[in-house]
């Protein structure tokens, strides 16, 4: 019995301490009429106004912005501009040299020799960084290879041929980043893997969700060790009238064209801007986003919008008068697509400043209806934000869990506490990722704009609170 009564009393100085923990953390009264005060301007003003919507229709009129191309000086000039009329402090370009590919004129996959698709033309792309083709293309049977798996039991077959990578994103997934993720390798490593059993080039079937006939592309690598193949997405469409033709007809033929080009690495910038805190300007809390996109279409979600969003958080709080504590700082990091070097070039700035940098958040995720954040740090940290969630929940914000920051953010590493995700709904970003449907018109402004309210209080939360 006492060994009863003495296990309950642990228990119950157990929960004690609990509940007095969790109360310790918890925003005073006073507090939270403050947050919900200014959380309620902030979320009104954003959607009331729409002006990081009608930044990013200008941001998009500027076209693609390809990473060493001149589209992208267009498009980091703009930035600048803007970022100087919104009067926000120390508006900067940090130097950085960043890849340069062009996908030329020519890209063409056509079924030749054929019994009954001869002149079939295949809707395809290059994927970012392919080597060209010889002038008259390649031409080589096509071998239908769901995994890689099934490539190396394949191996004997695959020498000289295009090897056609079919299998279609994981549709079964709640999370699509989780269907992402588990097909992209086909794309960013294929050719390597391809090129290893002597295939002469590679399709990869669109990563997707949308069932049309758009290109997805996206990166892709080669190894100095081993022979470089072109690389192209074909759409999903296409893709599947590709594996029903190679059933028909084993065997079957493509001739494929393509005039990219690889230049000398070109000089860029990411852009840089400030609104200065009033207790610790030294200490800073980054709002990113990252200014290249793909080529096709015109990144106005991946990512125009989440730049934006992390415009108008400084705007918001400037427009507002909402003085914070600590420094602000808006990045628009160059280069995420295909070399991340902006987000490395920063880093090794922060590594040697002496600001020290609280927290780092990135919208990289489609500007859509908000969810919740997602946050690499330690648990501790997490911890101490969720008691912020009744302020963030006016921002449709549900949930704030460990997971993964952002591309350009990663490598901040051990200088920032906190390295957070926006997580907007993402039922709809890879129908739009990378292809052509990337534009203005797929970007709703409430979705937009209550994203930019939620990540504007967060940033606030941070300043204010601490971590
Ligand atoms: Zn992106």
């Amino acid at each position: 019995l006492i060994n009863r009564i003495s296990g309950i009393l642990v228990v119950i100085v157990i929960l004690f301490f609990s509940i007095f923990d969790i109360q310790a953390q918890k925003l005073s009264d006073e507090k939270l009429k403050y947050y919900n005060q200014i959380a309620d301007e902030i979320i009104s003003s954003s959607l009331n106004e729409r002006k990081g919507y009608e930044l990013l229709r200008e941001l998009c009129e500027i076209g693609p912005r390809l990473s060493g191309s001149e589209n992208s000086l267009k498009a980091i000039s703009w930035a600048e501009n803007k970022m100087k009329d919104a009067g926000f402090d120390s508006v900067w370009l940090q130097p950085v040299m960043v890849p340069h590919w062009e996908r030329g004129d020519v890209e063409k996959a056509v079924i030749i020799e054929s019994k009954y698709f001869t002149g079939k033309e295949l809707n395809i792309a290059a994927l970012g960084g392919s080597i060209a083709t010889p002038p008259n293309g390649i031409t080589a049977e096509v071998i239908e290879i769901r995994s890689f798996e099934e490539l190396k039991e394949q191996s004997e077959n695959v020498k000289g041929k295009i090897v056609f990578f079919s299998q279609p994103f994981d549709q079964s997934f709640v999370n699509t980043f989780s269907g992402y993720s588990n097909a992209v390798k086909k794309r960013s490593e294929g050719a390597i893997e391809a090129s290893k059993h002597g295939a002469v080039g590679v399709i990869v079937r669109s990563i997707t969700t949308k069932f049309d006939n758009q290109p997805h592309v996206g990166g892709m690598r080669y190894s100095d060790t081993i022979p470089k193949i072109p690389s192209v997405a074909a759409g999903y469409l296409d893709s599947d009238f590709l594996s029903e033709a190679i059933k028909k007809e084993p065997g079957l033929k493509i001739n494929l064209k393509l005039n990219c080009q690889t230049f000398p690495d070109a000089q860029s910038y990411n852009v840089i801007a400030d609104l200065k805190g009033t207790e610790k300007p030294d200490e800073i809390v980054i709002v990113s986003g990252h200014l290249d996109s793909w080529d096709l279409g015109c990144g106005a979600h991946d990512d125009g919008g989440g730049c934006i969003q992390a415009f108008e958080v400084l705007d918001l709080l400037k427009r507002l008068d909402i003085k914070t504590k600590r420094t602000i700082r808006c990045i628009f990091y160059i280069n995420e697509e295909n070399g991340v070097r902006g987000g490395i070039e920063y880093a090794k700035y922060a590594e040697n400043s002496s600001e020290i940098h609280l927290a780092a958040i990135e919208s990289d995720r489609g500007v859509f209806t908000p969810r919740g954040f997602t946050v690499d740090a330690d648990s501790s940290i997490i911890e101490k934000m969720q008691p912020w969630l009744p302020v963030l929940n006016k921002a449709q914000i549900n949930h704030i869990i460990k997971g993964y920051g952002g591309v350009d953010i990663y490598y901040l590493r051990d200088n920032v506490k906190a390295k957070i995700g926006y997580e907007p709904d993402a039922q709809r970003y890879f129908d739009l990722h990378h292809s052509a449907n990337d534009v203005f018109e797929e970007v709703h402004p409430r979705e937009m704009q209550l994203g930019t309210a939620a990540i504007t209080l967060l940033t606030l939360l941070l300043s204010e609170e601490g971590l």
